[in-house]
C-alpha cells in the first residue's frame, strides 16, 4: 500500500488535475490518495468565514458564490460528462450556504472549521469523478468518517485509536476487497459530535502521515512542484541544490527552523514506522526527487533558512531579579497567552531577549502584558537567518550588508538575528 498527498499546487487547474490523475493511476498497488483544497481555495474560504463572523452576511454569500463558480467551472473543463460531479458538489455548497445564513454565536474557530473544511470535499469530489472517467476502480471516502479529532478548532488533535479502528473499517476492508485507490480529503477531520475540525494549515501532509502509520504504507509520497527538498529557497538563492537524501531528524531540524518543506507534524508518525517519505515533483515524475528515512544522509550541503518579519523583544527584570526562575515562567505564560513562539531566544542575567515572527497585533500586546514587569523594548523589522552545516565563509557572504544583532551557534547551526544597514 502507497500513500500519495496532492497539494493545491498538483490541481491548480484542469491541466494539471490530469497530470495528477495520471500519477494516481499508473500505480500497480493499492494506493490511497490525499488531496488538499485547489490552489488558493482555502485562503478564500477563510475570507468567507471573516466576512461571515464580521456579520457580512452579503459579502460572505458573494465571496463563497465566486469559490462555488471556480469549481463548477473547473468540473466543466475537467470532465466529459460534468453533471454529475457537480451534483455531487451541491450538497457542500449547500451545507456551507445555510450555514452562512446564520448568525453566529459560537467561536470564530468553530465557523471557520465549518466554512474552511468544505475546500477539500469539492477538489477531491472533481477528482474521484476524473478517476472514474479513467475508468479507475476508485472510492471516495468523506475523511471525517474517518479522522477523529478533539474539537479544538482550527488545531484539532488526532484521536489515534478511534481513527485506527475506522480505517480498519473503511479503507483496509476496501483494499481487501479489490478498490486500487482511495481518495480522500487531507488537513480535515471531524468531533464525536460531527463537526468539522481542521488540523491547523498546510496539514495535509500530517493526514498522509496518520493514514501511512495506521494502514503501516511502504512509503508516502509529497507531489510537489519543486524538484525535490532544496538547500535553499531557489527563487532567492540561485546556487541551491537538490538533496536527494534527508533522514527524518535532520527534516524535523529544518522545519523546525521555519525551512517550508513539510509540515513539521508529518514527520513523527512516519519515523514512528520507519516508513519512507518521498518528496517528488508532479511537473517531471521521472526525477529522483528526495528521500527521507531513517537511515544517515551523509555530508549535506549548507541549508540556508531566511525568516522575514520579525521582531525582538528585550524583556529585563525591573528589579535586578534574576531573569531565570519565576520571571521567564511568567514570560513562558505571555508567550502561551498571546500563542507566540520564540524563533531564538538568549539570556543574560536579569534579561531575557526572543526572537518571534512578528504578528504586530500580537507582538505589542505581549510587549504590553509584560510590561508590567519588565523593561520591554521591541526591534523591528528583523529577519532571522539560519544556516545548518554552515561554514564561516558562507555565514560571512549571507550577512553582509546586515548588522547582526544577535548570534548563536551550535557545531551544525547558526542563527542570525539581522538588521537592514541603512546606507
Ligand atoms: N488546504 C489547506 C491549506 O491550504 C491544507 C493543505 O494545503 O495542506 O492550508
Ligand atoms: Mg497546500
Amino acid at each position: 500500500m502507497l500513500v500519495y498527498k496532492f497539494g493545491g499546487a498538483s490541481i491548480q487547474n484542469a491541466e494539471r488535475f490530469k497530470n495528477a490523475a495520471q500519477i494516481m493511476v499508473q500505480v500497480k498497488e493499492p494506493l490511497l490518495v490525499v488531496i488538499s483544497a485547489m490552489d488558493k481555495t482555502t485562503n478564500a474560504l477563510e475570507k468567507v468565514a471573516e466576512a461571515f463572523f464580521n456579520g457580512d452576511k452579503d459579502l460572505a454569500l458573494e465571496r463563497f458564490n465566486l469559490i462555488k463558480q471556480s469549481h463548477i467551472q473547473l468540473a466543466g473543463a475537467l470532465l466529459q460528462s460534468p453533471q454529475k460531479a457537480v451534483d455531487a458538489l451541491h450538497p457542500f455548497f449547500t451545507e456551507v450556504e445555510w450555514l452562512l445564513h446564520d448568525t453566529p454565536v459560537r467561536s470564530y474557530d468553530y465557523y471557520y472549521d465549518q466554512i474552511v473544511c468544505c475546500g477539500e470535499l469539492l477538489s477531491t469530489t472533481l477528482m474521484y469523478h476524473y478517476a472514474l472517467e479513467l475508468n479507475a476502480s476508485t472510492v471516495w471516502l468523506d475523511v471525517r468518517d474517518i479522522i477523529r479529532t478533539d474539537n479544538t478548532f482550527r488545531d484539532a488533535v488526532v484521536d489515534w485509536q478511534y481513527t485506527n479502528t475506522r480505517i480498519q473499517q473503511a479503507v483496509m476492508s476496501r483494499f481487501q476487497s479489490g478498490t486500487g485507490i482511495i481518495i480522500t480529503q487531507g488537513f480535515i477531520g471531524a468531533t464525536d459530535e460531527n463537526e468539522s475540525t481542521t488540523l491547523g494549515r498546510e496539514g495535509s501532509d500530517y493526514t498522509a502521515a496518520v493514514f501511512a502509520h495506521l494502514i503501516q504504507a511502504a512509503s508516502v509520497t509529497i507531489w510537489k512542484d519543486v524538484e525535490a527538498v532544496m538547500s535553499a529557497d531557489p527563487r532567492l538563492y540561485p546556487d541551491s541544490v537538490a538533496i536527494p537524501h534527508l533522514n527524518y531528524l535532520e527534516v524535523i531540524e529544518m522545519a523546525y527552523y521555519g525551512a517550508q518543506v513539510i509540515h513539521p507534524k508529518t514527520i513523527k508518525p512516519l519515523q514512528n514506522k520507519n516508513i519512507p517519505l518521498l518528496v517528488k515533483c508532479f511537473l517531471n515524475p521521472t526525477l529522483p526527487g528526495t528521500r527521507i528515512d531513517a537511515t544517515h544522509p551523509g555530508k549535506l550541503p549548507p541549508v540556508i533558512i531566511h525568516k522575514n518579519h520579525q521582531a525582538l523583544v528585550h524583556f529585563q527584570s525591573r528589579d535586578f531579579s534574576f531573569v531565570e526562575g519565576a520571571p521567564a515562567h511568567l514570560l513562558r505564560e505571555y508567550f502561551e497567552l498571546q500563542k507566540v513562539k520564540s524563533n531564538l531566544a538568549q539570556h543574560t542575567a536579569i534579561s531575557l531577549l526572543c526572537c518571534f515572527d512578528d504578528h504586530p497585533q500580537k507582538i505589542d500586546a505581549l510587549a504590553s502584558m509584560a510590561a508590567t514587569t519588565f523593561d520591554v523594548t521591541v526591534q523591528r523589522p528583523l529577519k532571522l537567518l539560519t544556516i545548518r552545516h554552515y561554514n564561516q565563509e558562507l555565514l560571512q557572504q549571507l550577512t553582509e550588508g546586515y548588522k547582526i544583532i544577535v548570534e548563536q551557534r551550535t557545531t551544525d547551526t547558526v542563527q542570525c538575528v539581522l538588521a537592514e544597514i541603512n546606507r
